[in-house]
């Protein structure tokens, strides 16, 4: 039986999935990512760990890699995490295993693509994907294939300014970006601004260390402070719905991530704040959550391959 490797490279685990050629996962594991030297030794292990397996690489029609970075034919300009800049990894990689069939992507288009190939965007040709975690990833397919872009930023959802009256700093450089707002971390600071500014009641006692779930939590209980909190946050999701439907007009969005474990308590609301904006050809556009969880990224890896 011949097989597809999809691997998912975060900056703590790798993800490797063995997958047949119908794109079903048959096995997966993960190991550490050694950061030490920049990364050097990372497909090397990755190689390593692929021999330990007893996988059968004369039998892999081809690799799929997702990298949490910006990529671009193959090279990963840069993945600050681990210490990757202007690294081919395709090169590499395909030099370790004697197969030159090996395709990168940047980790939030990789799990989009996930999402097509097997999740909650099943068969659908354009789609977006908005992944809310620590910060916020967005990948955008169009006929089945991701936006990579000039210098690998296409669908870089995250840094749509949405908060012009008081932004915070983002960690791109700028001000008042989605993710300073939709993230995890967006989250924490709205609320501990807004609990220490005494406006709005809470019931929530740790204001300065809440937690995402912790806020959605109060929030569905009924919290004034968390509410006003989520309502934003749903408000900036909205928007950035509305922008990314209106520059490619995907048939869904599907939203992953830690955060949207919120589930449809934040789909409903974004689902509202989407409505009221009125131009007809984009009041269609489905908003759901994601379906394949931590395993996205290694479907979409695989998918890649499939799909070349
Ligand atoms: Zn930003």
């Amino acid at each position: 039986m011949n097989h597809i490797i999809g691997i998912d490279i975060g900056g703590t685990s790798v993800k490797i999935g063995l997958f047949d050629t119908e794109g079903n996962m048959t096995k997966k594991w993960s190991i550490f990512t050694n950061k030490e030297d920049n990364g050097k030794y990372i497909m090397k292990e990755i190689y390593q760990s692929l021999i330990n397996k007893k996988i059968d690489l004369e039998k892999v029609v081809g690799y799929g890699f997702g990298v949490p970075g910006p990529v671009v034919n193959g090279t990963v300009l840069q993945a600050v995490n681990i210490g990757w800049y202007n690294y081919d990894l395709a090169l590499e990689f395909s030099q370790l295993v004697s197969n030159s069939n090996v395709h990168v992507g940047n980790d939030a288009n990789v799990a989009a693509l996930g999402e097509v190939f097997k999740g909650a965007a099943k068969g659908k040709k354009d789609i977006a994907m908005i992944t809310l975690g620590t910060g916020i990833g967005g990948g955008i397919i169009i006929d089945g294939h991701s936006i990579e872009g000039v210098f690998g930023a296409g669908g870089e959802l995250g840094h749509i300014v949405v908060e012009f009256d008081h932004p915070r700093q983002c960690n791109c450089g700028s001000l008042g970006c989605l993710e300073t707002i939709a993230s995890a971390t967006g989250i924490k600071s709205e609320f501990k601004e807004l609990a220490h500014s005494g406006k709005y009641h809470t019931f929530l006692t740790n204001i300065d260390k809440p937690s995402a779930k912790k806020i959605f939590d109060a929030a569905m209980r009924g919290d004034e402070l968390s509410n006003v909190v989520i309502d934003k946050v749903a408000y900036a999701l909205g928007y950035a719905c509305h922008m990314v439907s209106l520059v490619v007009n995907p048939e869904v969005i599907v939203f992953g991530g830690g955060v949207s474990r919120a589930g449809e308590f934040l789909f409903e609301k974004i689902r509202k704040e989407f409505k009221e904006y009125k131009f007809y050809a984009v009041q269609n556009t489905i908003i759901v959550g994601a379906e394949l969880g931590n395993d996205a990224g290694m479907y979409g890896a695989a998918y890649m391959v499939s799909n070349a």
